[in-house]
C-alpha cells in the first residue's frame, strides 16, 4: 500500500530542488567550448553516422509523444541533434575547412534552448528510432547533448542538483545506507527474512531511493520472490542505489562511479547476477554502459526484476497460485526494458502465470508509446505541462484496452502515471508487476 502522503511529499520535494543545485559559474564562451570539447570527443563512427545520414523525411515525429502532444515543429527528434551535427560538419567530417565558410559555430543561447529539447522534451524512450528509414539513433545523440550541456553547467537545476547529491554524499533525496536499513527493518516486521551483506551470493539484489521511501511493497515482493525460489541473495549496503543521476543529468564521471559502487560489491561477493528493481534507466545504466575498469565486460549476468521473474517462470521454476478475481489488466512496457532491452515475453509470461487476465495496448511491446516522464523528465518542474500533455496518450491507450488496472515494472514510469491519475481523478489502479507475482505465490512457501 502506498502511502499517498509520503507521495505528495516527495512531490513537494521535487519543487524544491533547483534551490538545491550549486551554481556552475563559467563565460558563455567558456560554455561553449566546453560542450563542444564533449561533442567532439564522442564523435565516432556511429554518431557521425547518424548525423551525416539523416533525409529530413519526418517520419520520428509522428513517432515521437511530444510532438505528437504538441504538433510543434521543435520537437521533431532530428531537430534535437541540430546542434551536434553543426559541431561534426564544422569540426570533425571530412570537409570541416570548407563546411566552416557556410556552416555557423553553436551559441550559448542555442545551448540554452537545447536544455529543453534534450532534457523536458526527450525521455531518450527510442520511439522514434522504431520508424526511421536511416536507423538513426536519436536517444543516443540526446544522451551526448546531455553529456555537453552538463559539462558545460545548462543541464536543469532538478537533475544537477541530485547529481551533486549523489556525487558529493552517495545519497539520492536524502536516501542512503541508514535509509535503506529502516525500510529492510519494516520488511522484516512482516516476518519476510531479507539478507543483508552477507559475505558470499549466487544474487545481488540492488534496491533504489523510489523503492525505500515509496515504494516498500515492491522491495519486500522481491525478496519473497527470491525467498520462495530458495535461492542464495543479498543486499549489499554499499551498493543498493540503482538509481544513477550520472546517466540521467549527463555527468558521465558519476555515471561511473554509481555504477562502480554496484560493480565492486557484486564482485567482492562472488555475484552470478545481479538484478535490478523495477528502475527502468538503471537497465542500460548497468547493462550496457556499465564495464570493469580495463574495458571488458560485467563478470555477472544484469537483468530486471521482471525480466528475472519470468525466465524462472519460463523455465518451470517458479510457479504461481493463479489468481481468480477475473479482473481485466493491462502491462505497460517501460522504454528501456521493453523497446532498447527486448524485455517483452518476460513481463507477460509472469503475469500469465499469476493467472492474470491481459489485455495489451495498441500498440504494445516495443512500438509501445513511452509514460512522457522518464530519463529524469520526470523531475523537472517547468515540464510538468508538457509531460501531462504526453500522459494523455498514454492514458487514452490504457483506457482503450477496458482494463481495471495496468500493470508497470519501472518506478519512474509508475510515478508518472501516478501523477496522471492524481491530476486527472483517473479510476484505473496502477500496479507493480513483482508485487502482482508476490500476491500469487503459493501459500505454503512464503
Ligand atoms: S525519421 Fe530518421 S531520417 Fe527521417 S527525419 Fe527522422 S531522423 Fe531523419
Ligand atoms: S527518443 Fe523518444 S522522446 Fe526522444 S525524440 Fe525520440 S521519440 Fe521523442
Amino acid at each position: 500500500m502506498i502511502d499517498m502522503n509520503v507521495f505528495r511529499a516527495f512531490g513537494e520535494a521535487i519543487t524544491h530542488l533547483p534551490e538545491m543545485a550549486k551554481p556552475m559559474p563559467m563565460s558563455d564562451a567558456e560554455r561553449v567550448e566546453r560542450a563542444k570539447a564533449v561533442m567532439r570527443r564522442k564523435m565516432d563512427r556511429s554518431l557521425a553516422l547518424d548525423l551525416e545520414s539523416c533525409v529530413h523525411c519526418g517520419y520520428c515525429s509522428e513517432a515521437c509523444h511530444f510532438y505528437q502532444a504538441t504538433s510543434d515543429d521543435k520537437y521533431t527528434p532530428s531537430r534535437k541533434l541540430d546542434l551536434l551535427r553543426r559541431v561534426h560538419a564544422r569540426e570533425t567530417s571530412a570537409f570541416a575547412p570548407l563546411k566552416r565558410l557556410f556552416v555557423k559555430d553553436i551559441t550559448n543561447e542555442e545551448l540554452l534552448e537545447a536544455q529543453e529539447l534534450c532534457f523536458d522534451s526527450c525521455t531518450e524512450c527510442g520511439r522514434c528510432s522504431m520508424v526511421c528509414p536511416m536507423g538513426i539513433n536519436t536517444a543516443r545523440g540526446v544522451n551526448i547533448m546531455r553529456e555537453a550541456l552538463y559539462e558545460a553547467g545548462l543541464a536543469p537545476l532538478e537533475l544537477t542538483a541530485v547529481a551533486q547529491e549523489q556525487q558529493e554524499q552517495g545519497t539520492v533525496f536524502g536516501v542512503g545506507t541508514r535509509e535503506l536499513l529502516q525500510a529492510i527493518e519494516q520488511v522484516r516486521t512482516q516476518g519476510i527474512p531479507v539478507p543483508l551483506d552477507e559475505p558470499k551470493a549466487d544474487i545481488m539484489v540492488v534496491s533504489t531511493v523510489i523503492d525505500v521511501l515509496l515504494f516498500q511493497d515492491a522491495l519486500a515482493a522481491t525478496a519473497r520472490v527470491l525467498n520462495h525460489l530458495g535461492r542464495s541473495w543479498t543486499i549489499r549496503s554499499a551498493g543498493f542505489e540503482a538509481a544513477n543521476f550520472g546517466l540521467l543529468s549527463g555527468n558521465e564521471a558519476l555515471q561511473k562511479e554509481a555504477s562502480r559502487r554496484i560493480i565492486t560489491e557484486a564482485i567482492a561477493i562472488g555475484a552470478k547476477e545481479v538484478i535490478l528493481p523495477e528502475c527502468g534507466h538503471s537497465y542500460p545504466a548497468l547493462r550496457w554502459e556499465a564495464v570493469m575498469d580495463d574495458g571488458s565486460p560485467l563478470p555477472f549476468d544484469v537483468l530486471a526484476i521482471s525480466e528475472f521473474i519470468g525466465r524462472e517462470v519460463q523455465a518451470g521454476r517458479l510457479a504461481l497460485k493463479p489468481s481468480q478475481d477475473g479482473s481485466l489488466v493491462t502491462y505497460h512496457d517501460a522504454c528501456k526494458l521493453a523497446r532498447h532491452g527486448g524485455v517483452v515475453q518476460e513481463p507477460r509470461a509472469a503475469l500469465r502465470a499469476a493467472g492474470v487476465h491481459l489485455l495489451d495496448t495498441s500498440p504494445t511491446a516495443e512500438h509501445n508509446w513511452c509514460c512522457g516522464g522518464g530519463a529524469g523528465a520526470f523531475l523537472i518542474n517547468r515540464a510538468a505541462g508538457l509531460r501531462h500533455k504526453a500522459w494523455e496518450i498514454k492514458k487514452a491507450q490504457i483506457e482503450a484496452t477496458g482494463a481495471a488496472s495496468v500493470v508497470v515494472s519501472c518506478g519512474s514510469c509508475r510515478l508518472n502515471l501516478m501523477a496522471g491519475a492524481q491530476a486527472d481523478a483517473w479510476p484505473i489502479a496502477i500496479d507493480s508487476l513483482v508485487e502482482v507475482v508476490a500476491r500469487q505465490l503459493p501459500a505454503e512457501k512464503q
